[in-house]
């Protein structure tokens, strides 16, 4: 380790304080300190190449310092960085909007910009509770979510969040939600159609009792990111469309992590033909870039909200980098590349790639459930694979076995005991074979070893 390294470690240690981290164990522990990217490639401060398997947290899509984007965000420095759009237009913003509606599912018209996940949520269950009340249907309040559920961290998108480790401490804080089961095929005893069946049967219970009170319905669609990459079985998506239209209440669909290709479409909404009242972006968004966030919804709603003279009627909502330029220019640069480069029609060669791998994977002795949907891969590690009884959350399994792929060349982090894969969906084959072979071999031969050891991982 060089002395720069040692200095940045030693300030991280003294001044930062990182998310979703105890700090406690983080303050024991020697951290990597990125520096730079090239790539599909992390590099540290020591030099160390690091392939970017998880996308750098799911967001990266075309790999780093990728010309065209960094030309465009340059571009756009030369003009302007930053302007509202309080009050005013932006050319980015404008030109992005265009293009969000042009790619989403047919329906969604109209583009509400923000920053990050949690704010694209917060605002589509902002405006689904207010489209009730500006439409005289004041008693629809509440939502339904899946248990389970992720869609970030502020107190909106944490009351429509069901993980109990990350949620329950706030729940005095939070409003109330009624929560139907998550499909997780894993673990459920049936088929993967009864699995569905099963979750759709709960949620329509909800529905009969409190349909009235009820202004929307909030998923991810077909995968449960967080809560440990839960792939949905099919239908289930199209069966939650089905009952929010049967029962009058509005489809909020989260494509937070699962939006721009990585499922192997742009939208995962696309494969069951779901057209959804409101569309949450971000993430994948400016390609993992910047923060940006969009929220999309359709005409019908913003007709309910443009009242001409009516301040009641007006939706009261912003954040001051709404639609940030350098964010926007960096998002539409990553629209063209997906067109220069193919990106979607390249992907089934890499989704059947992964699958080659995954079959291997479930054959292992600790892999309980080695599932993909697109180029989303989750590998979950069990202590019996017979009874699928889980390892102890506090044995930090997944940490240790992707903090094995390091000194490897590979850049993973793991949900508990599920190790995620999340490549670039622009990521080329032979770095693509490199990260699932280091993964290979670290399940292969190293597993025993890395679960017995006892240092101290995050
Ligand atoms: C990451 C994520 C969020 C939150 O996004 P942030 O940008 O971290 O606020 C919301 N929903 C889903 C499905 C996510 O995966």
């Amino acid at each position: 380790m060089n002395e720069n390294t040692q200095r940045l470690i030693e300030l991280d240690k003294r001044y930062l304080w990182h998310p979703f981290t105890q700090m406690a164990d983080w303050l024991s522990c020697t951290p990597v300190v990125i520096e730079s990217g090239e790539g599909f490639y992390l590099i540290d401060t020591d030099g160390n190449r690091y392939i970017d398997g998880v996308s750098s947290l799911w967001c990266n899509v075309h790999g780093h310092r990728v010309k065209k984007i960094d030309d465009a965000i340059r571009a756009q420095l030369d003009k302007i960085a930053h302007s509202t759009l309080l009050g005013l237009g932006q050319t980015q913003a404008i030109e992005l909007a265009e293009k969000l509606v042009q790619i989403a599912p047919a329906g969604l018209e109209k583009v509400f910009y923000s920053d990050s996940g949690a704010t694209a949520v917060e605002i589509a269950i902002k405006i689904a509770y207010q489209y009730w009340q500006n439409t005289g249907r004041t008693e629809k309040t509440k939502f339904i979510a899946l248990k389970e559920a992720y869609h970030g961290d502020t107190i909106g998108s944490v009351s429509v969040g069901g993980m109990d480790l990350f949620h329950g401490i706030f729940k005095s804080l939070i409003f109330k939600t009624y929560y139907a089961p998550t499909p997780n095929p894993y673990r459920f005893e049936g088929t993967p159609a009864q699995c569905a069946k099963n979750s759709l049967e709960a949620m329509e219970a909800i529905l009969k009792r409190h349909g009235e009170q009820i202004a929307a319905i909030v998923v991810e669609p077909l995968v449960q990111g967080a809560s440990g990459i839960i792939v949905h079985p099919a239908g289930f998506l199209k069966g939650v469309e089905q009952l929010a239209r049967k029962y009058d209440v509005l489809l909020i669909v989260d494509e937070v992590a699962t939006g721009f290709g990585r499922t192997g479409k742009m939208f995962a909404c696309e494969h069951e033909d779901v057209h959804p009242d409101l569309m949450c972006m971000a993430k994948g968004i400016s390609a993992g870039y910047l923060p940006l966030a969009a929220t999309l919804t359709t005409q019908t709603i913003f007709d309910a909200f443009a009242v001409s003279g009516d301040i009641h009627k007006t939706f009261y909502h912003g954040h001051t980098y709404t639609g940030n330029a350098l964010g926007c220019a960096a998002a539409l640069a990553s629209l063209e590349l997906f067109e220069e480069n193919k990106i979607l029609e390249t992907m089934p060669e890499k989704i059947d790639l992964i699958s080659q791998y995954f079959e291997r994977f479930a054959e292992l002795p600790h892999v309980g459930d080695a599932r993909q949907c697109g180029m989303i891969g989750r590998i979950e590690l069990v202590k019996d694979k017979q009874t699928k009884e889980p390892f102890p959350s506090q044995d930090k399994i997944g940490a240790k076995v992707c903090a094995a792929m390091r000194p490897k060349g590979a850049m993973m982090r793991p949900l508990g005991n599920v190790i995620v894969l999340m490549p670039a969906v622009g990521m080329n084959i032979e770095t693509l074979t490199q990260l699932l072979d280091i993964i290979e071999e670290t399940l292969e031969e190293d597993l025993m070893k890395v679960i017995t050891a006892q240092t101290k991982f995050l």
